[in-house]
């Protein structure tokens, strides 16, 4: 099942691309950079790399809220590529 790459989240309908490094740091549209990623995720992510986003859902868990998790992960972080 494809799941948000940083919360877990499992709806196919809210998951987007989402670039592990950030088109802004120099990151390329290829699959290898490319993972799902939740609409919030992606949006909080902001120009963070994929490392530095976990790190800080992880060090800011009340900021990292949305859907039902309140900034818990539903299942521990691991990237869902888009290429598979
Ligand atoms: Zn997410």
């Amino acid at each position: 099942m494809l799941c948000c790459s940083y919360c877990g989240w499992p709806n196919l309908y809210d998951l987007e691309a989402d670039h592990v490094i950030p088109r802004s740091r120099g990151g390329s549209t290829v699959s290898w950079n490319l993972v799902w990623a939740c609409k919030w995720c992606n949006r909080q992510k902001g120009d963070k790399t994929g490392d530095e986003y976990v790190a800080w859902r992880r060090v800011f868990p009340a900021l990292a809220t949305h859907g039902p998790y309140h900034g818990y992960e539903l299942i521990p972080p691991r990237y869902y590529p888009m290429s598979s």
